[in-house]
Order: C-alpha cells, then sequence, then structure tokens
C-alpha cells in the first residue's frame, strides 16, 4: 500500500513534501498543455504538491501551465518560482514576481529563488525579497545554483541567513555537492531541492543501473529518485509531462534502499572524494 509521502523541514520549520514535481521544459507546445496539467494534477492528488517552475521557463508558459494546473486548489499547494538573475535588483526582483502571480493566478509564491547568481549585487535582490515578503506577495525566499562559497558570502550579508532553501544539480551521476555543500547545508537545516534528479532522462539509459532495477522490481527512474529520497533534507524535483510516469516517480518513495542497495549504487555511481565545482544545467 502507498505510504503518505515524507516529508523535509523547511528553516523556519514548514514541512513540504520531501518529493516534488518540475516543470520545466512545460509550456513550450500548447499542444501539450493537457498533458501537463493533468501530470501536475496527478502529481497533487498523489501527495507531490510542491511545484517548481520559473519565469524563465517557456518566457512565462510554464507558470501559466502551473496556474491552470492549480486553478482551485491554490491551498493544497506549495509553489517555487524563480526570478532570473538579470531582473535581480531591487525592484526588477518585484516586477517579475508581480508577473508570475499573474501567470500563476495567485497572490502569493511559497519559496521565490534567484535562479543562479547574476550581475545584480545580492544585497539588492535581498532587499527585493524583502520587500515582497511584507506585501505577502512571497512567504520565503531561497537560491539556486549557489556553491558553498557564495552561499557563505551570501550569509554573511544582512537578512541572508533568512534563505530558506538551495536548488542544485544533484542526481546519482552528479554528486559533488555531498562533499561540501550538502554538509554545510544540513548544518543550517537547509533542504537541498535536487534538481535534474533523473539527469534529465539520461540516467534512465544506464545499464547497470538498469540492472539493478530489474533485479529489485522497480524501474530505473525509481531506483534514481529513491536513492536522493533515502538522504535527509533532499527534495527531488523530478518533471514529467506525462500522469503514469508521475505516478511512476511518486511510487520511488515506497522504496527503502537497504544499506546494501546504497553500497552497490556508491560502487556504480562514487561518492566524490574531494571538493568539486558545483555543476549546473
Ligand atoms: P529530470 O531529471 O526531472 O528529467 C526529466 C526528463 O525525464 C523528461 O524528459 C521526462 O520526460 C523524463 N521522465 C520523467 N519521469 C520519467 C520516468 N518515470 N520514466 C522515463 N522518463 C521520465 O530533469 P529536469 O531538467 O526536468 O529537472 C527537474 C526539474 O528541476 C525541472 O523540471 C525544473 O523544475 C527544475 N530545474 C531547475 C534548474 C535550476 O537551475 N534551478 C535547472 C534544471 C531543472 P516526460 O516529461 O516526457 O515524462
Amino acid at each position: 500500500m502507498t505510504q503518505p509521502l515524507a516529508r523535509e523541514r523547511l528553516p523556519d520549520g514548514t514541512p513540504v513534501p520531501a518529493l516534488g514535481l518540475g516543470t520545466w521544459h512545460m509550456g513550450e507546445d500548447s499542444a501539450r498543455a493537457g498533458d501537463e496539467i493533468a501530470a501536475l494534477r496527478t502529481g497533487i492528488d498523489l501527495g507531490m504538491t510542491l511545484i517548481d517552475t520559473a519565469e524563465m521557463y517557456a518566457s512565462g508558459g510554464a507558470e501559466e501551465v502551473t496556474g491552470s494546473a492549480i486553478e482551485g486548489r491554490r491551498d493544497e499547494v506549495f509553489l517555487v518560482s524563480k526570478v532570473l538573475p538579470s531582473n535581480a535588483s531591487r525592484k526588477g526582483t518585484i516586477a517579475a514576481c508581480e508577473a508570475s502571480l499573474k501567470r500563476l493566478g495567485t497572490d502569493h509564491i511559497d519559496l521565490y529563488l534567484l535562479h543562479w547568481p547574476g550581475r545584480h549585487p545580492l544585497e539588492e535582490t535581498i532587499a527585493g525579497f524583502e520587500d515582497l515578503q511584507a506585501a505577502g506577495k512571497i512567504l520565503r525566499w531561497g537560491v539556486s545554483n549557489f556553491d558553498v562559497d557564495l552561499m557563505r558570502d551570501l550569509t554573511a550579508l544582512a537578512g541572508g541567513t533568512s534563505c530558506a532553501a538551495n536548488q542544485v544539480l544533484y542526481n546519482l551521476a552528479t554528486r559533488g555537492i555531498e562533499y561540501d555543500l550538502k554538509p554545510w547545508m544540513e548544518e543550517r537545516s537547509m533542504p537541498v531541492m535536487a534538481y535534474c534528479p533523473l539527469d534529465e532522462g539520461r540516467l534512465l539509459g544506464h545499464p547497470d543501473l538498469g540492472g539493478m532495477a530489474g533485479r529489485l522490481g522497480v524501474t530505473p527512474a525509481q531506483l534514481a529518485i529513491a536513492f536522493l529520497l533515502s538522504r535527509e533534507g533532499v527534495i527531488p524535483i523530478p518533471k514529467s509531462s506525462n500522469p503514469e510516469r508521475v505516478r511512476e516517480n511518486r511510487a520511488a518513495a515506497d522504496i527503502k534502499l537497504t544499506g546494501a542497495q546504497l553500497a552497490e549504487l556508491d560502487r556504480m555511481f562514487p561518492p566524490p572524494s574531494s571538493a568539486q565545482p558545483l555543476q549546473m544545467i
């Protein structure tokens, strides 16, 4: 029987589902919107109520698809969106967020991220986030694609310790954050939102992963997601526009990998033995 989805906690204590839904590439083709909306609604029905989107995706199209998917169900959902670095001045952050709110059809975003570090000083972006928070338009803020040095710089700034999450590339094939960034975040009770948990689908063709999944009676996608869910403080956000695949991904949360199975994955995809620069897409 399906177990209730585990929860992770944000630094302010707010519980969020340990497995969410990505939306990159949604909204690019109107002929696919029906499937995309159905996939997101299936995920919500199954408890994957954290939805990750961004103003960048399909130039707002993914936010519009997300808005349609959550229509009438806003209260069930924890919405994450992102401001482009080129917009992340104080005023630009506010304007970008207001445009996102319109496309999403909501009056607030639960977690608003700086998509990656850019040319605007972080103090400016934080000031924009704080203005938005004061106006109730975002409930909290965070960052994405920040390596450990940048996290140190950020949290040394006034207001910087309010950062609620860092969303980074993390999957079996890309484990560099386990060496330094992840432990640093763990010490601060800050969850890692793991993007590209399936390495954009590339992991699914890995022969050894396929072989192990076959022996366990699960799919390679489920094994890749179960690996991430075995880590404390990690929230994978796989994207699928296919409701059946969303069901498959959700079922990964019911897989409990043993120590021996995790060791087998370590042999296949060795953890880092030294610091590596953060990889990003
Ligand atoms: P994922 O690793 O989630 O892989 C998505 C791909 O895998 C799609 O092609 C999807 O196809 C396919 N897929 C999903 N589930 C299955 C399954 N069970 N079996 C077979 N194929 C499957 O890559 P993403 O790049 O989408 O990353 C996830 C999310 O992370 C994004 O959607 C976005 O929200 C976020 N992100 C954030 C970034 C950042 O800079 N902050 C950068 C990149 C991503 P289909 O849809 O046809 O099922």
